[in-house]
C-alpha cells in the first residue's frame, strides 16, 4: 500500500501550509544589508539567538567581501562556542531504489530504464551492516526509494534489522531514516521500531519550481511533502531533519525557506528541527534540470555560514556528496555532522575490491570517496573529535538536541567525555597503531581542557576501562 494524499485528511490548521513565498521575497527584496546591521546579526547570533527571517535577509543581502568574510568567522566562532570540537559520523545506507516518482535531479527516477533496481533482502543487509560495524560505525541512516514496496512495516523492520547485527566487539547504535513522508499510522510503526532522526527533504520551497521539477508520482505533492514532519510528530517522532536540495531554485530563497520551516516547528511543537541538511545537486544518471539556479562553491561557503548563525542550535549535515576540500573548509564553519567511507553502490560496502562509482548503480555521484579510517585520522590531525556518541538517545534523555543547549554545562558534562568515550572504542577496535597512538594523544589533551567539576577522573578512568575491553560505556 502507497500512503496518497487522497487518503489522508489534515487533521487541522496545524499542518498546513506556513510557506509564504511572497513573505519571503519581500524580505529578499526590501531589506538592505549596511556593514553595521550585518554586524549587529552576527553579535545577536553569537548570544546564541536564533536570527529573524529579516535579519537573516540582512546577511543573505551582504555582497561585500569583506562583509562576507566577517559572516564566515562569525560561523566559525558560533561553532566553537556551541559546539565545541565534536564531529558526529555516520554512513549512508541504501536500502532500496525501487521508485514511483519522477524527480527530474535524481537517478532513481521511475521512468530511468537505465537504473539497476536492486531492493536488499534480509540477508544482504545484515551482510551491508556488518560490514560498516566491522569499520567502526555505530550510527547509520537507511536511505529508500518511495515505493508501495517500502511500507513502514518494512522500514520498520529493516531497522530491527540492524540493530540486531553484532559483530566482535561492535554494533549499530542508533538508526535514521531517509524516506518518502508516511501517515500518521505509518509514522507510529516506525516510530515503534525505535528509530532516530527521520529527515525528509523539501528539496525546493518554492512551489511552481516544486511542480516543475517533480514530473509525477506521489511526490509532485508539495503540500504532502511539507507537512511530513508535522504528521511525523503527532506521531510521536521528535526528532525530525528537514533539508532543501541546493541548485533547483534561488538559494537565498531556500534559505529562508527552511528557517520558515525551523520557526514553524518552534512554534508548533515547541522544539526545531534535530538537523538541517543541504545537499546540492550533483550528476546523475539522466539528470535533467535547468541548471540557471547551481551554486557556486564560493555561494554554498556562505549558505552554509548563514545557516550557521541563523539557527545556532540545529545541526548542520554535510555529506559526501561534495568534494573532500569543500568538505574540510565548511566544517569549521559549523558543521555538526559528516558520514564517512560513504559508499551509495547497493551491497557496496561488503564487496572485498575497491569498486568504481557507476553512475547506473547510484542516485547521484559523491565526490568525497575518502574511508572512514582516513577521515578520521584527518579529523584527529585537525584537533576535532570524531564521535560516534549515542548515549541520550539510548539514556532515554529524549528532546536530546534540545537538552544539549538549554541544560547549563550538557555539552561539557556529557557530550565532550562521551565523544571521547567513543572514540577510544574506536581506536581501540578499529584504528591502525599508528592513529591509535595520535587519537589517544587527542584524547588526554581533550581531558585535561574539561575542567575539573566535570569529572576529568571519571573520564579518564572510563578510558582504562575501555582499554581493558569494557564497551558502551557513556555519562
Ligand atoms: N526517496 C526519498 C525521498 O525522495 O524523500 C529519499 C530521498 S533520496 C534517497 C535523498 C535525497 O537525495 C533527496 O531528498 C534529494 O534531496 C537528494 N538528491 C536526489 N538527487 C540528487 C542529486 N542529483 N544530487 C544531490 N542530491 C540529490
Ligand atoms: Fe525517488 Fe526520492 Fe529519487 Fe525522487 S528523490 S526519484 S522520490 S528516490
Amino acid at each position: 500500500m502507497i500512503y496518497t494524499p487522497e487518503k489522508y485528511k489534515l487533521p487541522d490548521k496545524r499542518m498546513q501550509a506556513f510557506i509564504d513565498a511572497d513573505e519571503i521575497w519581500h524580505y529578499i527584496n526590501s531589506v538592505k544589508s549596511s556593514k553595521e546591521r550585518v554586524r549587529e546579526v552576527i553579535s545577536a547570533s553569537l548570544e546564541k539567538k536564533r536570527l529573524s527571517l529579516e535579519e537573516t535577509a540582512i546577511l543573505l543581502n551582504a555582497t561585500d567581501p569583506d562583509l562576507i568574510d566577517e559572516i564566515k568567522d562569525g560561523a566559525r566562532q558560533l561553532k566553537i562556542k556551541v559546539y565545541g570540537e565534536r564531529i558526529v559520523l555516520f554512513a549512508p545506507l541504501y536500502i532500496g531504489n525501487l521508485c514511483i516518482n519522477n524527480c527530474a535531479y535524481c537517478g532513481f527516477k521511475a521512468k530511468n530504464k537505465d537504473i539497476h533496481r536492486i531492493t536488499l533482502d534480509n540477508e544482504q543487509l545484515i551482510t551491508e551492516a556488518k560490514a560498516l560495524v566491522d569499520n567502526g560505525h555505530k550510527r547509520l541512516i537507511l536511505v529508500f526509494g518511495e515505493h508501495p514496496k517500502y511500507t513502514p512495516e518494512f522500514i520498520a523492520e529493516s531497522v530491527k534489522t540492524v540493530y540486531g547485527v553484532k559483530s566482535k566487539n561492535g554494533e549499530i547504535r542508533r538508526v535514521n531514516i531517509n524516506a518518502a513522508p508516511l501517515d500518521i499510522d505509518g509514522f507510529r510503526t516506525i516510530a515503534d521500531a525505535k528509530i532516530g532522526t527521520y529527515q525528509v527533504f523539501q528539496e525546493t520551497y518554492h512551489a511552481p519550481t516544486y511542480d516543475k521539477v517533480h514530473l509525477s508520482g506521489v511526490k509532485k505533492n508539495y503540500e504532502w511533502r511539507l507537512t511530513s514532519l508535522d504528521r511525523a510528530q503527532e506521531a510521536g517522532i521528535d526528532d525530525v531533519g528537514i533539508g532543501a536540495l541546493f541548485g533547483l531554485y534561488d538559494w537565498r530563497f531556500e534559505v529562508l525557506g527552511l528557517l520558515r520551516h525551523v520557526n514553524h516547528f518552534e512554534a508548533v511543537y515547541n522544539v526545531g528541527p534535530h538537523t538541517i541538511s543541504f545537499p546540492r545537486i550533483q550528476f546523475a544518471s539522466q539528470l535533467n534540470i535547468d541548471k540557471s539556479h547551481l551554486v557556486s562553491d564560493n555561494d554554498f561557503l556562505r549558505i552554509v555560514s548563514i545557516l550557521r548563525l541563523a539557527v545556532p542550535y540545529t545541526g548542520l549535515i554535510l555529506t559526501a556528496r561534495e568534494p573532500a576540500h569543500i568538505r574540510d573548509e565548511i566544517m569549521s564553519f559549523g558543521v555538526s555532522q559528516i558520514d564517512g567511507g560513504t559508499k551509495i553502490e547497493m551491497g557496496a560496502y561488503s564487496k572485498k575490491d575497491e569498486i568504481q562509482q557507476d553512475i547506473e548503480k547510484e542516485q547521484f555521484r559523491i565526490n568525497d570517496t575518502r574511508s572512514l579510517a582516513e577521515i578520521i585520522e584527518e579529523l584527529i590531525d585537525k584537533k576535532y573529535i570524531p564521535s560516534f556518541c549515542t548515549a541520550c538517545y539510548r539514556k532515554g534523555r529524549t528532546g536530546e538536541h534540545f537538552m544539549e543547549f538549554s541544560v547549563p554545562g550538557f555539552i561539557k558534562r556529557f557530550c565532550s567525555p562521551n565523544a571521547l568515550l567513543t572514540l577510544a572504542e574506536y581506536l581501540e577496535d578499529y584504528a591502525s597503531e599508528e592513529v591509535k597512538n595520535k587519537g589517544y594523544l587527542l584524547i588526554q589533551e581533550k581531558i585535561n581542557e574539561l575542567s575539573k567539576e566535570y569529572k576529568t577522573g571519571v573520564v579518564q578512568e572510563k578510558i582504562e576501562l575501555i582499554k581493558q575491553g569494557k564497551r558502551d560505556i557513556y555519562f
